[in-house]
């Protein structure tokens, strides 16, 4: 098997749990990739032959973002709608109903190009795994097929069939969802996801959909707390969820409840960037003992930015995380808040899924907001040919 090695790394973030800082950082290193994983890391000066040799020329090298939250499958545009708000108009939860609109009429070709060139457009920001949630179909047919394109992209797939009442009597929505949607859908998802939230799913209805799931092997995710305070955080910690996505409005109970059970809370500043809504508190959080996690919840309505970047930008500068905490909650948090351990660290036996930085460290992500500084993307160890 052939081996590379990157050297003349003028930081590398490994995100070992073993080590003192939160990032596991080495000075001047290498690291050594064979058959897609990550064989060797240490200090430059030590680093083993190889068949390949990079070099990365001081810069910086991070583990690849694990995106943990993404709505791509949709179709259509709201631009519109964002210059209203933008301009005094408040975000209410039923504008999905627009986006449900043009997906049901987008065709699987055009519905899979467009996830395509969205999941380019996050590879070239340092992203190597993704989930994918459908949620704008809400029919049958609309939901599995909007996870049998998802699936195409990542083995994350979520089926959000409770992502609004599409129409008509909730009651019944819910029967379809935990029925003849959910058997649609259960092959083609790995997670089963609940916008628990007024105007949307309560307590009961979100409880009755993740059971549902979980008696068919779904694991549970949930939307809660976005917009107000509510029952969704406490109902994930209740069922051992391994996140809950949002967590706006906490209460001290609620804080409490995810230290206890260890659910990842999983913070979206994009959206309240992109609805004027406050920020979540990531220093109270971290503080009490919660694992956090940094997603983009990518979407075409509340949310559309691809960019985790930006997210850490924000996160720093207006939720209270170093950029230590904001770069570890986007890739080593991101992969515990979709379970996995092969992914979100550069440790020996990880997938070599990394970013190269044009900047010698990885604070330059909070500390220059805007710029495009991945230089490079190697997903299982090879870098990232960009097809848009
Ligand atoms: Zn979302």
């Amino acid at each position: 098997m052939s081996t590379t090695v990157i050297t003349n790394i003028g930081e590398l973030v490994t995100n070992d749990p073993d080590a003192e800082d939160v990032l596991g950082a080495i000075p001047e290193a290498a690291l050594v990739i064979e058959g897609g994983k990550v064989a060797w890391v240490g200090p430059a000066i030590d680093a083993p032959e190889a068949d390949e040799q990079y070099d990365a020329g001081g810069r910086a090298v991070l583990p690849g973002f694990v995106d943990s939250h993404s709505h791509l499958v949709f179709a259509g545009d709201r631009s519109q709608e964002f210059a209203a708000r933008m301009t005094g108009t408040p975000y209410a939860a039923g504008g999905i109903r627009t986006t449900v609109a043009a997906t049901r009429s987008a065709t699987d070709e055009q519905l899979t190009s467009h996830v395509a060139r969205l999941v380019d457009e996050m590879r070239r920001q340092g992203t190597t795994t993704v989930e994918i949630k459908s949620g704008y179909g809400l029919t049958v047919r609309d939901e599995a097929r909007s996870l049998v394109v998802a699936r195409q992209f990542t083995e994350e797939t979520t089926f959000l069939g409770a992502h609004v009442v599409p129409d008509g009597d909730p009651a019944e929505y819910v029967e379809l969802v935990t029925g003849a949607m959910l058997d649609a859908a259960k092959e083609h998802a790995r997670w089963i996801d609940v916008f628990c939230e007024r105007g949307a799913f309560d307590e009961d209805q979100a409880r009755a959909i993740l059971a549902a799931g979980a008696a068919v092997g779904l694991k549970g995710r949930l939307h809660a707390n976005q917009l107000t305070y509510g029952p969704g955080v406490r109902l994930a910690a209740e069922l051992g969820l391994v996140a809950v996505d949002h967590c706006t409005y906490l209460t001290d109970e609620d804080v409490a409840a995810l230290r206890d059970s260890g659910t990842i809370a999983t913070l979206l500043p994009g959206v309240e960037f992109s609805t004027k809504q406050p920020y979540p508190d990531a220093r109270r959080l971290l503080d009490a003992g919660v694992r956090v996690a940094l997603a983009s919840d990518c979407n075409p309505g509340s949310c559309f930015t691809s960019s985790l970047p930006l997210c850490i930008a924000l996160a720093v500068r207006e939720m209270g995380m170093s950029p230590a905490e904001a770069v570890h909650a986007a890739t080593s948090g991101g992969a515990q808040a979709l379970d996995r351990d092969d992914v979100g660290a550069l440790t020996v036996g990880k997938r070599a899924d990394l970013m190269i930085l044009d900047a010698p460290s990885h604070v330059h992500l909070a500390y220059r907001p805007g710029v495009p500084l991945v230089a490079a993307t190697w997903v299982g160890g090879r870098p990232h040919l960009s097809t848009h």
